[in-house]
């Protein structure tokens, strides 16, 4: 694993600037590598899934360190809003979530008081202890094989709409294998 400063190094490059949210983050996905034991993300890619539960600051960085990119599938969003992540050690089976204290923030604040919000927050969540900052369980997830990274299965067409649909999204209604936006969970209308 690299250092917290290279990780921060790098997090604020890709993620565009430096902010609370990417010393947080590199942080809880830090502590979560290490209690998986997975010390080298990048050379053990094929071994992590991360499970992510807010699209935030916080959460590019903890998508950098832990390697995982939804494009690989080794990234998955549950849109809760919450400041949390947990890592599937898909070698061993172990699982670990590790949210963001809800004491952490006014922890930060007060660590530094003379410092401006920010910069006083970020320096903060970079020294604060690991069990100031976060609560760790260790939890058992399910990952379906459909969801997994390397899944080869045949693709549905839907019945309505002609579209492919692959990982076993397709849902079958009345006997018509449907895409969820045809059998009603679409998220976008027709404008014209
Ligand atoms: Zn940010
Ligand atoms: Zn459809």
């Amino acid at each position: 694993m690299k250092s917290l400063a290279e990780y921060l190094e790098l997090a604020g490059q890709a993620h565009g600037h430096l902010c609370a949210g990417q010393v947080l983050g590199v942080r809880l996905a830090m502590l979560g590598l290490r209690e998986l034991g997975i010390d080298d993300p990048i050379a053990e890619r094929k071994r992590l899934v991360t499970y992510v539960e807010i699209d935030r600051c916080v959460t590019d960085a903890v998508t950098l360190v832990a390697n995982c990119r939804l494009g690989k599938r080794a990234l998955k969003f549950r849109d809760w809003g919450k400041v949390a992540a947990t890592f599937v050690d898909l070698k061993t089976g172990r699982a670990v979530r590790i949210a963001a204290k809800e004491s952490s923030k006014q922890t930060a604040r007060e660590m530094f008081p003379e410092l401006e919000k920010e910069a006083g927050q970020q320096k903060a969540y970079a020294v604060l202890d690991d069990d100031v900052l976060f609560a760790k369980q260790w939890v058992k997830v399910e990952v379906q094989p459909e969801d997994l990274p390397g899944f080869k299965g045949p693709r549905a067409v839907c019945a309505a709409c002609g579209e492919g649909i692959n990982f076993k999204r397709e849902v079958v209604i009345d006997g018509r294998t449907l895409c969820r936006s045809c059998a009603g969970e679409c998220y976008y209308q027709p404008s014209s």
